[in-house]
């Protein structure tokens, strides 16, 4: 009887986790999540290497840029690279893509307003795939890399 409530339990909790993959995945891309108050930005490294910001609310839904301001310090290998962002469709876009190469890091300064206070986010620049979730290195959470 035991067994029958636990195989129960999982199959709910696996129903509802789905529920909200399957909306997450209407309006992401499958990107880095960074918080920031209240708001969720996604950072994402198109295919062109140039980097998009998307916000979202704590319902997961889309919120346009207003006052979001972001900068993005790249630690290439050619040197340092500071690369501003535009505002394109609702989103934060980089002005520029990404210096060549890869496996280096990656600052993120959001800020909420001219007036808040800056945050930071570290994040490696590494596109290769991760088996487990199937997503690029930089936006995987898997435990242990
Ligand atoms: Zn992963």
């Amino acid at each position: 009887m035991k067994k029958i409530i636990v195989v129960l339990i999982v199959a709910l909790f696996s129903v509802s986790s789905l529920a909200v993959a399957e909306t997450q995945v209407a309006d992401m891309k499958g990107g880095r999540f960074l918080e920031m108050d209240g708001l969720t930005a996604e950072f994402f490294i198109e295919k062109d290497h140039y980097v998009s910001l998307t916000f979202h609310n704590d319902k997961l839904e889309r919120v346009p840029v207003t006052s979001q301001v972001a900068t993005l310090t790249a630690d290439a290998p050619s040197g340092k690279k500071k690369i501003e962002f535009e505002t394109k469709g609702g989103s934060l876009f980089s002005k520029e893509p990404l210096p060549e190469g890869h496996g280096y890091n990656l600052i993120v300064q959001l800020k909420h307003g001219a007036a808040s206070k800056p945050k930071n986010f570290r994040i490696p620049f590494e596109t290769s795939l991760c088996r487990e979730c199937g997503k690029a290195e930089y936006a995987c959470s898997c435990e242990g890399h």
